[in-house]
């Protein structure tokens, strides 16, 4: 089965879109052409030279990375360099590479999500969530013969969309009341004639960055010459994004640490696991961040979890729990990004059904930090 590369970048970013990347970040296609047909797809945490030769030899189309190759900005594509040989060879063989890096750890459902759906949190929330997006409460009177297209153009323009739900809006009938003036072209009544006419209320929440748009969209779909809208500032400031860093969730069952550190070490597949801080007797709450995510400490602290399992954990990262009277685990950098390669594949494999080309996991792909 082969599919354009573009279809492929449409159904990451649906759930992942590149807006959401930090700014130091560098994610998108990094080599080749959208209009690129893709057939099999080698799916990888790190772009090395030996991923890239396995490309090769397995004769895929495209990489897809989490980590970006091409990240600061390049001073010399010569094969003398290492990342230039790598380069000339992707180009050579026409594979192309794609990288979905912190758009998918702030994604809602992106590789956080995924990560604490393995270590089996219920509940599971953002961690630390992106700047809310302010909402506004959109309230329109129609005709009630018109209510369910101005319903249509509610919930396809966005509005009404809250969690995992759309097209949530409101409706509440009663009698409008108009006078046309002079000059005026009526859907309904006469001029200077006082006109009462069975209205519906329409009401949804909309973001602020939809509400212009749709706006527009409504006049041009309502029947009246003149529609009588409102735009309500909401006084809760709107809905909490769920885009952002790292998730937050609970145990179906809470356990002792010792249980817990088992779980943990079987569940994300590790040797060793190390930790710092103060040890509970019962763990519940848990936070994660994958990659580095030692910044959290403080967060997952306020936000009641009983430990946070994250990445690159350094010396006084360590202190710093200890300090805060809490408990953080290092899964590592690897342990906790390993998953993304399976992340990827549940979003390709669910978004693009039976058009989702042959995809394969670098087995040359590994941590580059070893135990002895
Ligand atoms: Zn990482």
């Amino acid at each position: 089965m082969s599919v354009k590369l573009n279809k492929i970048i449409q159904t990451i970013e649906a759930l992942a879109p590149e807006n959401l990347a930090e700014a130091w970040d560098n994610v998108g296609l990094q080599v080749g052409s959208r209009q690129q047909s893709i057939k099999r797809i080698l799916l990888t945490l790190d772009i090395t030279a030996d991923v890239v030769d396995e490309a090769v030899k397995k004769k895929v189309d495209l990489i897809i990375a989490h980590h970006p190759f091409i990240f600061k900005g390049l001073k010399t594509l010569s094969s003398d360099c290492e990342k230039g040989q790598i380069i000339s060879q992707l180009i050579k063989n026409e594979v192309a590479v794609y990288v979905a890096h912190t758009n998918l750890d702030k994604a809602p459902k992106g590789l956080n999500h995924y990560l604490a759906e393995i270590m089996g949190l219920e509940n599971i929330k953002t961690l630390e969530p992106s700047n809310p997006v302010v909402y506004y409460k959109l309230v329109v009177f129609t005709p009630v013969d018109a209510s369910h297209k101005i319903i249509e153009v509610f919930g396809k323009n966005g509005a009404g969309a809250i969690g995992d739900y759309d097209y949530c809006t409101y409706r509440s009938s009663g009698t409008g009341t108009f006078r046309p003036l002079v000059g005026a072209t009526p859907f309904i009544g006469e001029v200077n004639k006082l006109t009462c006419v069975s209205e519906d209320r329409i009401e949804a929440i909309v973001a602020a960055p939809d509400l212009k748009n749709l706006i527009a969209v409504l006049k041009r779909n309502h029947p009246y010459e003149e529609m009588a809208y409102d735009v309500i500032a909401l006084e809760n400031g709107g809905l909490i994004n769920e885009n952002g860093l790292g998730k937050i969730g609970v145990l179906s069952q809470p356990m002792e640490a010792a249980d817990f550190i088992a779980s943990t070490k079987d569940r994300l597949g590790l040797v060793a696991l190390r930790g710092a801080g103060k040890v509970p007797d019962i763990v519940r709450r848990v936070a994660i961040c994958s990659g580095a995510g030692a910044d959290m400490i403080g967060l997952a602290k306020a936000k009641r979890a009983d430990v946070l399992i994250t990445g690159d954990l350094k010396h006084h990262d360590g202190q710093r729990a200890l300090e805060n009277n809490f408990w953080v685990l290092d899964a590592g950098h690897y342990g906790t990004e390993k998953w993304v390669t399976d992340c990827f594949k549940q979003i390709l494999e669910s978004g693009l059904e039976d058009a989702c080309p042959e995809m394969i996991v670098a087995e040359s792909a590994r941590d580059f930090i070893v135990n002895y």
